[in-house]
C-alpha cells in the first residue's frame, strides 16, 4: 500500500485493521456481481456482455474491527484501443495498490488462456494471489477438483469457491480475507458501502439499461453523464443526463421509432434509481453526438480513468 497510509500503532485505535483487496480477472468472470454482493447494494453494473465495467468501483465491508475495501476493476484483456487500454491500466493499477489480490476464475473455464495470462503477469510482478473460483453453481462439485489440483501445481493454494450470484461461499471468503488485512485506521466511515457518488451511480444505471436494451457494438460506443441534479423540497430529484454517441447515425437507434427506445431506457433506469435512492426520480435523457468522447480527458476523469498515451504500448 502507499506510504501515506502506512499505519503507525499510535494513530489508530487498537485492534483496527484496514486494507484494499483488488478483484481482478478476465471480462465476465463475475467481478461486478461479487462487488455488488459485497456492498449489499448495486454499486457496479453487471451485464452478460464483456467490458461493461469502465470505472473503478469500491465495495466496503466491515468485519468486526476490520474494514475491507474491495476494488472492482474493468476486466483485464489485450487491447490496442486507447480507451480499452485505459480500462486495463486501471485494473492493473488497482492490483498494484492492493494489500491482497483476488483473481476470479469462471468455474466453467478454469485456467483458460485469459486466466493464465493474468496469473502469469501477477506472478511476474511478484504478487501473491488468492483465487476465487466463481459461478460454482454452474458446475458439478466434482469438476472443481481437477481445477484446484491444477491451481496447486502453479503454487496457488489459497482458493475460495463462491457463487457471487447466489452468495454461496462469499461470507467464508470475506471472513478469510478479513484475517489478512494489515493493522491500520479505517479509511471510510464504517457504515459506508461504496465510494461511488450518486451522480456517477445514476449514470451507470442508465448505461446498464443501454447495455440491456441495445444490441451488438452500440453499447460500447456510448457514454452517459449526469449533467444536472436538482433536489426538490418534496423529496424528489430531477436528474438530467446526456447519452453520448459517437456517430450521428447512432442517434436514431438510441432514440428508437418515435422515441420509443430512449423512453424504455428512461423508464427502466428511473425505476431502478427510485428503488436505489428510495425517492421519486424524474429522469431526463438527452442524446448528443460526441465523436471523440473516447479521446476526451474529461470523459475519462468522470470515469476515474487516466487517458493513456495514444501510441500502443507493449505488454
Ligand atoms: P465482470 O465482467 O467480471 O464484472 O462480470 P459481471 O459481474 O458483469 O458478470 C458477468 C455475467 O456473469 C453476468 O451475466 C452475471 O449475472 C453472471 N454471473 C456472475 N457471477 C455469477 C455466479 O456466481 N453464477 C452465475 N450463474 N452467474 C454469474
Ligand atoms: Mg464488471
Amino acid at each position: 500500500m502507499t506510504d501515506s497510509r502506512a499505519p503507525s500503532p499510535a494513530d489508530h485505535p487498537a485492534g483496527r485493521h484496514c486494507g484494499f483487496v483488488a478483484l481482478v480477472g478476465a471480462p465476465n468472470v463475475g467481478k461486478s456481481t461479487l462487488v455488488n454482493r459485497l456492498a449489499g447494494a448495486r454499486v457496479s453494473i453487471v451485464s452478460p456482455k464483456a467490458q461493461t465495467t469502465r470505472t473503478r468501483v469500491l465495495a466496503i465491508r466491515m468485519v468486526e474491527e476490520t474494514q475491507i475495501v474491495f476494488v472492482d476493476t474493468p476486466g483485464i484483456f489485450q487491447s490496442s484501443r486507447r480507451f480499452e487500454r485505459a480500462m486495463v491500466d486501471a485494473a492493473w493499477r488497482g492490483a498494484a495498490d492492493a494489500d491482497l489480490v483476488v483473481c476470479l476464475l469462471d468455474a466453467r473455464h478454469g485456467l483458460d488462456a485469459a486466466a493464465r495470462n493474468i496469473l502469469d503477469r501477477l506472478a511476474a510482478a511478484g504478487r501473491t494471489v488468492s483465487v476465487a473460483i466463481n459461478k460454482v453453481d454452474l458446475v458439478k462439485p466434482a469438476a472443481l477438483l481437477p481445477l484446484t489440483a491444477r491451481l496447486a501445481e502453479q503454487g496457488l493454494t489459497d482458493i475460495w469457491m463462491i457463487s457471487a450470484l447466489h452468495g454461496d461461499g462469499v461470507a467464508e471468503m470475506v471472513a478469510g480475507i478479513a484475517g489478512r488485512m494489515p493493522a491500520g485506521p479505517w479509511l471510510y466511515p464504517p457504515d459506508q458501502l461504496t465510494d461511488m457518488t450518486d451522480r456517477l451511480t445514476a449514470a451507470e444505471v442508465t448505461r446498464e439499461k443501454v447495455f440491456h436494451l441495445l444490441h451488438d457494438e452500440l453499447p460500447y460506443a456510448i457514454a452517459v453523464e449526469t449533467e444536472t441534479w436538482e433536489d426538490f423540497r418534496d423529496g424528489s430529484v430531477r436528474i438530467g443526463q446526456i447519452i453520448f454517441v459517437e456517430r450521428e447515425n447512432q442517434r436514431p437507434i438510441v432514440l428508437g421509432k418515435g422515441g420509443q427506445m430512449v423512453r424504455r431506457i428512461r423508464t427502466a433506469a428511473q425505476r431502478d434509481l427510485e428503488a436505489m435512492f428510495d425517492r421519486r426520480v424524474h429522469l431526463f435523457l438527452h442524446i448528443k453526438t460526441a465523436p471523440r468522447w473516447r479521446d476526451d480527458p474529461d470523459r475519462y476523469r468522470d470515469m476515474g480513468l487516466d487517458l493513456p498515451p495514444p501510441e500502443p504500448r507493449q505488454g
